[in-house]
């Protein structure tokens, strides 16, 4: 069997697992056929390489497909000054300081250079690569392209300083690093048989360029066929659009003359240049689907729901239930279907344990006390308006009439630097906090990262999410409660929409959506929807009926994480974009 291996034989795994043969041929560049292209890639807190759920969810992603033995190849860049670092001043303001950190500590510089043609210079891209290691050993490497040292410019040197920072130059000439550049060091380092190329989100597009360059004359068609399109927001703001004026002084004249033949109608916008150019185009829930098919007219747009990596989010405490309980959970978070036979007790005592943990995170942070007996609802994530952070305080007296005494909030997110309405958000937040504390406790944690995240999503008893529907084209952090038995009490929107069933895994705020467009929905209910929901539901059955709230914890994880994980999302992407089969199962 082993002789006879074939290199489609190989493609098709029928190959046997655990032989030298095979791992040499698992390490063999040729032998991947999938490479995944992410502005941001969050993989650990100590590679500070992403802003918020996309860089997570990339980072997730390729650890699932570790996990299941997918030949596939991840693809950022490398920002030397991270997103930032969060403070919060007196007045409530959020300062952003750089975030220095150390490559060299987690990440392995690779001798392999390639330079990109940008407004007229070569500018020379290096490359550093992290390896994740799967379950059953199978390595999927991510590499960071990086054009800070000494042969480039200094105005070249700070192009991967910092993500999603500068002005549209800066970002288009990001965007070339990454899907021209990234391309170049795919080839340099030995990636000749790549199939497909998925762009999460646009900004990677313009490597469709430089496959137009490569195959040396120009079949939009045959480039198509290699590409697939994630897209991960409903919000047209929140898409790249450079003008022609802008790329003619950018770009190297091959790559002007093939962009205006591809987007002959003005400037590109990079969503619409990927949904033009890829074979297979998905949102990222049912819900974002139906919105994304009427913003972009067009039935050409399929669905695969995002999910969260389970062992990275899963608490060490529920672990341990898990693992004695539910064997093969790890490498198959679809068992964790069984977590209805849980004991309750056992539950109940790791997730008291987790709640203590986060607590001490609080005291050591903000020198607050807060009660483990004390529901404690916690609402964490970039803060940007739509998401809302201070809808629950839109009638402070109401509020305080419901919660005081019973309740306690924890809140944490960053705002984008330029985004004064997110910074306002935070500031209204803990403004209120200071007013409303005798009454009600309400901590904000700063700095936002993927180890707070870890500690909120297993910490709190409830989490909250409010945004304005149709905006959340799915969400994540929820998911991760769900593998720590945390109840989701949120707008339906996004994810929601199809984990939630009324009282069994958690609650919705508000009515069941019917809208598929931005506007034509009325959010003055929201708040009061909340309010109701928080009287009439979550407080008393907190503290009158803790069985059934167990019993709702264990469904959330029974019904919830055995479905919104990424190694049930990578499995679709290899069956319905990829066209491959995992192999571990
Ligand atoms: C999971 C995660 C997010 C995404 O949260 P959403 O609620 O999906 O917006 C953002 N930031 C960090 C650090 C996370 O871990």
């Amino acid at each position: 069997m082993v002789e006879s291996y074939s290199r489609n034989d190989a493609m098709n795994y029928n190959i046997p697992v655990g032989s030298s043969l095979t791992h040499l041929m698992e390490m063999d560049p040729a032998f991947r056929t999938v490479a995944y292209f992410s502005m941001e890639i969050g993989v650990m807190n100590d590679i500070p390489t992403y802003a918020g759920g996309l860089g997570i969810l990339a980072g997730d992603v390729l650890k699932s497909a570790a996990d299941l033995g997918v030949p596939i190849v991840g693809v950022t860049l490398l920002y030397k000054q991270g997103y930032f670092k969060q403070r919060i001043d007196e007045q409530g303001r959020q300062i952003e300081e750089p975030f220095q950190w150390e490559p060299g500590k987690n990440l392995t510089l690779l001798p392999n250079e390639v330079n990109v043609d940008i407004e007229g210079n070569s500018v020379y891209v290096r490359v550093w690569v992290y390896e994740i290691v799967g379950e059953t050993g199978y390595v999927v490497p991510v590499y960071f392209l990086d054009t800070d040292y000494e042969k480039n410019a200094p105005e070249y040197r700070n192009l991967t300083w910092y993500l999603y920072g500068g002005d549209l130059r800066y970002r288009l000439c990001q965007e070339m690093i990454l899907g021209i550049g990234g391309l170049r060091i795919l080839r340099d380092l030995g990636y000749n048989n790549i199939k497909t190329f998925h762009l999460n989100e646009g900004h990677a597009g313009f490597l469709a360029l430089e496959l137009l360059r490569e195959q040396g004359y120009i079949d939009f068609e045959k480039i198509k066929e290699q590409v697939v399109f994630t897209s991960h927001t409903p919000v047209a703001a929140g898409h790249d659009y450079f003008s022609f004026d802008l790329i003619e002084r950018t770009m190297s004249p091959v790559f002007v003359d093939y962009l205006k033949q591809m987007m002959p109608n003005g400037g590109v916008s990079m969503v619409d240049f990927g949904l033009k150019y890829s074979k297979y185009i998905n949102g990222v829930s049912k819900k974002h689907r139906d919105v994304s098919r009427k913003l972009y007219n067009t039935e050409n747009i399929d669905y695969i729901t995002n999910g969260v990596h389970s062992k990275s989010w899963t608490s060490s405490s529920m672990q341990r239930i898990f693992d004695q309980n539910i064997p093969g959970w790890r490498n198959d978070p679809s068992r964790l279907v069984m977590a209805s036979k849980l004991g309750d007790n056992e539950i109940w005592k790791a997730h008291q344990a987790n709640k203590m943990h986060l607590l001490s995170k609080v005291l050591e942070k903000t020198g607050i006390e807060l009660d483990t007996e004390i529901l404690t609802i916690g609402f964490a994530r970039r803060a940007v308006a739509y998401k809302r952070a201070d809808l629950i305080f839109k009638d402070i007296n109401r509020l305080i009439d419901i919660c005081a005494g019973k309740v306690q909030l924890i809140f944490s997110g960053k705002a984008h630097p330029s985004d004064e309405d997110g910074k306002k958000m935070i500031q209204r937040v803990i403004e209120i906090s200071k007013e409303i504390s005798d009454r009600i406790p309400v901590v904000f944690l700063d700095n936002y990262d993927m180890e707070l995240a870890a500690l909120l999503t297993s910490g709190v008893d409830v989490w909250l999410n409010t945004p304005i529907r149709p905006r959340e084209a799915s969400g994540t952090s929820g998911m991760k409660c769900s593998h720590n038995g945390v109840l989701n009490l949120s707008i339906l929107d996004g994810w929601w929409v199809e984990g939630w069933i009324e009282d069994i895994t958690g609650w919705a705020i508000g009515p069941e959506p019917k809208e598929v467009e931005l506007v034509n929905y009325d959010e003055s209910q929201d708040a009061d929807a909340l309010y109701k929901v928080l009287e009439q539901k979550v407080i008393p059955l907190y503290y009158q009926n803790k069985d059934k709230w167990i019993s709702m914890m264990k469904n959330t994880i029974s019904l919830n994480a055995s479905y919104f994980n990424t190694h049930r999302v990578v499995r679709e992407y290899c069956e319905k974009a990829y066209g491959i089969h995992p192999k571990y199962y």
